[in-house]
């Protein structure tokens, strides 16, 4: 028999997938043209071509016993250091190859990460609306979620309320930005702010509490928008990126943590990551796509395609009376609902429109539209999207 743990997860499911599983279904029936699935954050933008001509190079090139065989757990140190050097040319670091492990995404990332620094019954401080993933994350290594509440019509952290669910069991907390699903950004103002309350209570507590920030969006921002390097403010900053939505790999699985050396125990917690990401048993990062990064650092994907979908979502919903902040980085429209929250999902499905309720990210009352898809099918989905309107706002 099946573990209860394991059942319980399968019971509570993941909507995201469900919908997007709702969306073949649909297309079966009504035709692939006439659904308008906005439900997956799965890149609609190939990865450069470089990328594959990188595999087609390595494939060539490379020794296949040295390719294809058991490596160090944290990776390639060629390919660290090349991702050391990059971070440092941006953002002002002094990462050595010994700073980054690489990971298998940033699921795996984000794993290995909880995995190294929770003990049982330890708490995770996560800011809703957040990635439900993160409850089971947390889960799996015996940690307890703790959310502090959504903060509309900005979504920034409510740090006011941080303060009051800190405590002696708080180990992390948890910061996703640009973020998923609400498209913000955290201004540096309250990062700072942020890093400022994490010192104090971590000398309070005589111990680290660690700053995890999931960075798989960090380069989808549009316009003058910028992410703040998180390190920068706070010591006991673990960054998990990915390459995931950056270079439009998801199926590939390929990240890393950096983790730099101020943080506290830093060597032991970089050995312990290491070890973290053998006995997970992921044993090591795919080494094929690790040296494709290596050989693809300044690849960038094509931002502008999102950007052309986000405003044409964004003005289109607004002028017809939906009220949601305009994103400035990921590809995600956060919209409140006019009505009820799995009423509105229910209608919108009416009309083959498939969204993903804002329960999922611990924000009942609102609806992500994941606009990582054709322009063309945002287009076509606009007058359904006008008539629900017409429905449901007074
Ligand atoms: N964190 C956030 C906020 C995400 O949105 C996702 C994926 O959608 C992940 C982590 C997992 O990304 P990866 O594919 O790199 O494991």
């Amino acid at each position: 028999m099946i573990s209860k743990k394991i059942k319980d997860v399968m019971i509570s499911g993941s909507a995201i997938r469900a919908m997007f599983e709702e969306g073949k279904r649909l297309a079966q029936i009504h035709g692939k043209e006439n659904v308008y699935d906005f439900s997956l954050g799965n890149p609609s933008v190939p990865a450069p071509k470089a990328v594959n001509d990188a595999i087609k190079q390595i494939a060539q090139d490379t020794d296949a016993l040295a390719l294809h065989g058991y490596m160090l757990n944290s990776g390639f140190e060629s390919v660290r250091g090349i991702i050391a050097d990059n971070l440092n040319s941006r953002f002002g670091t002094a990462f050595t190859f010994k700073n980054i492990i690489m990971t298998v995404g940033a699921a795996g990332g984000l794993n290995v990460a909880l995995k190294s620094i929770i003990n049982d019954g330890d708490e995770v401080i996560v800011f809703a609306p957040y990635f439900g993933e993160y409850n089971n994350y947390v889960a799996n290594v015996g940690g307890k979620i703790v959310v502090v509440p959504p903060n509309p019509p900005t979504f920034q952290p409510d740090l006011s309320a941080l303060k009051t669910l800190i405590g002696e069991h708080t180990k992390a907390v948890i910061v996703n930005s640009p973020n998923n699903p609400s498209g913000v950004i955290y201004g540096e103002d309250t990062l700072k702010e942020l890093g400022a309350i994490l010192k104090e209570q971590s000398k309070k507590k005589g111990e680290a509490i660690y700053l995890i920030s999931d960075e798989p969006y960090r380069e989808l921002v549009y316009g003058q928008n910028a992410v703040p390097f998180l390190t920068k403010y706070y010591d006991n900053t673990i960054i998990g990126y990915s390459y995931s939505k950056s270079l439009s790999l998801p199926g590939e699985r390929i990240g890393y943590l950096a983790i730099p050396d101020e943080a506290e125990d830093s060597e032991n917690l970089i050995a312990a990551c290491s070890v973290a990401t053998r006995i997970l048993g992921f044993v090591n990062a795919p080494s094929l796509q690790q040296l494709v990064i290596g050989k693809c650092i300044d690849e960038k994907t094509d931002v502008s395609a999102y950007d052309k979908n986000r405003k044409l979502l964004y003005n289109a919903l607004t002028q017809y009376g939906f009220e949601c902040i305009e994103p400035q980085g990921a590809f995600y429209l956060f919209v409140k609902c006019p009505i009820e929250e799995s009423e509105f999902i229910a209608k919108a499905k009416q009309y083959n429109i498939l969204v993903v309720g804002g329960k999922s990210f611990a924000c009942e009352g609102y609806f992500r539209i994941s606009y990582c898809v054709s322009y063309d099918m945002i287009e076509r989905s606009l007058p359904y999207f006008k008539k629900l309107a017409e429905e449901t706002i007074k």
